[in-house]
């Protein structure tokens, strides 16, 4: 077996910054438990480590789980020990994630197959064992979360029934699938469904203003689950080295659209590349909420109130993790157009891109998969000897309606979503302002972590 010497480098704790520069440098444990830094940044990694040559040109021969252990560890550093991290890596992705060929040219791959049919499964499984482990006896910390859809789900279920953590979720009611909506709404035991009168961004900015607020950081403590976190953003960077893993043509190295919304996916790409995972170009795929497309045009960030699509978990407005895809630039935008380039997709080509793939490949494509194969479709035309990868993040079943209108075919429900359709939904009602959420949160038995 091929050595690595990544976790070599196990004993020194790698620190954070905050991309705001005036909070402290943290560890891992540190930043995961804290979430956003306390002067508003997001944490960033000091200094980014370089996989050995050895094991990226023998990729193969690694396990998947050997694979991401050797990408986290030197996050990590000595904050959980490596026989822990080794069990938490490997419940993190016990199910499969494979490259399948839909074109002579374009691959998908499959992030879907977790338990709750989408990518943020894998971030949200690390964090929740993270955090857990870091969390002792006694102690209670509240995870507080906004979500577009998938993040509310894959949340509930990662922690649910973990010990010393209550999860509280806010969605914007009517805007998530039916799926989505259940699967963050019946879990119950340590999981409440906040269900908001607004949009994502109303949700985000609520969960802001709470973090921001002493009198309650006072009196429970508070970490957000969102993609900020770096226990969530950094194992991301997985199963870019898996695909890399599966990809056939290594002499050729993968052109990967992303379908993007808060940036978070598509930064852990970049990162992974950054330590030397060959990359061909990164497409970030946006649906008609295209601050970031707008930006890659006029240099100007200048974040919109959030637009509903079909493809709603990136119906973002205000991308927060594109801070962090800055920062690995160090905020040089010719360097970063080199590697990077971002496309708006309609509603109307998604759901043509829906049925015409299924009609012509016999591939089921869900709308956020949709606008990925699409952006990297059109990129294969002005660079026909390139191949790709379009990421597809959550299963044709989260969206049915739309899914089988375009492809005029009944999809299959799978059993683990048929027992959640079955339960009812149990959640509280609130405006979309944070007097609201404050008095839910101000009304809650006191709980602190010491
Ligand atoms: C969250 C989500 C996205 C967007 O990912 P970001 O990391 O926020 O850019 C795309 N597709 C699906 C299905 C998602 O759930």
């Amino acid at each position: 077996m091929p050595s690595t010497s990544r976790h070599c480098e196990r004993s020194e704790a790698m620190k954070f910054y905050s991309t705001n520069n005036q909070s402290p440098t943290v560890d891992f444990k540190e930043a995961t438990i804290n979430g956003q830094a306390p002067d508003k940044g997001l944490y960033f990694p000091e200094s980014i480590p370089k996989f050995e040559k050895n094991f990226i040109t023998n990729i193969e021969k690694f396990s998947n789980e050997e694979i991401a252990f050797n990408v986290i560890a030197p996050y990590v550093g000595d904050t959980i020990a490596t026989d822990k991290l080794k069990e938490i890596v490997s419940e993190t992705i016990n199910f499969p994630i494979p490259l399948i060929p839909v074109t002579d040219s374009i691959y998908s791959l499959e992030l879907f197959h977790g338990p709750t049919l989408a990518f943020k499964d894998i971030g949200a499984r690390f964090m929740s064992r993270c955090l857990g482990y870091f969390v002792g006896r006694g102690q209670t910390v509240t995870v507080l979360v906004a979500t577009s859809g998938d993040t509310g789900g894959a949340v509930a279920n990662g922690f649910y029934g973990v010990e010393g953590i209550e999860v509280v979720i806010l969605y914007p009611s009517g805007k998530v699938s039916p799926v989505q909506e259940k699967q963050l709404t019946t879990p119950g035991k340590n999981i409440h469904a906040l269900e908001v009168e607004g949009s994502f961004d109303d949700c985000q900015q609520m969960v802001k203003q709470a973090f921001a607020d002493e009198q309650i950081r006072k009196k429970r403590f508070l970490t957000s689950a969102n993609s900020i976190n770096v226990a969530r953003w950094l194992p991301q960077q997985f199963y870019y080295l898996f695909a890399y893993s599966q990809w056939p043509d290594k002499g050729h190295p993968p052109v990967i659209s992303v379908p993007s919304g808060n940036f978070g996916n598509i930064c852990a790409g970049l990162l992974a590349q950054r330590s030397g995972l060959p990359v061909e170009h990164f497409i970030a795929t946006c649906n008609a909420n295209d601050v970031v497309p707008k930006f890659m045009e006029t240099k100007k960030f200048e974040p919109k109130p959030a637009f509903p699509t079909l493809s709603n978990a990136m119906d973002v407005g205000n991308p927060s993790n594109f801070v962090r895809v800055l920062e690995l630039f160090q905020h040089e935008i010719p360097g970063l157009e080199n590697i990077f380039s971002s496309v708006s997709i309609t509603d109307k080509e998604t759901t043509d891109t829906i049925a015409r793939v299924f009609r012509q490949y016999q591939y089921t494509l869900d709308p956020h998969g949709a606008v990925g194969y699409l952006g990297l479709e059109t990129w294969l035309k002005s660079h026909p000897r390139q191949k790709g990868i379009f990421l597809e993040t959550a299963h044709p079943i989260k969206f049915p309606e739309a899914v089988e209108k375009y492809t005029g075919s009944a999809l299959t429900v799978p059993p683990s979503i048929q027992g959640i359709l079955d339960k009812k939904k149990v959640s509280t009602r609130m405006p979309a302002n944070y007097s609201s959420l404050k008095d839910f949160l101000m009304s809650r038995p006191e709980i602190i972590m010491q």
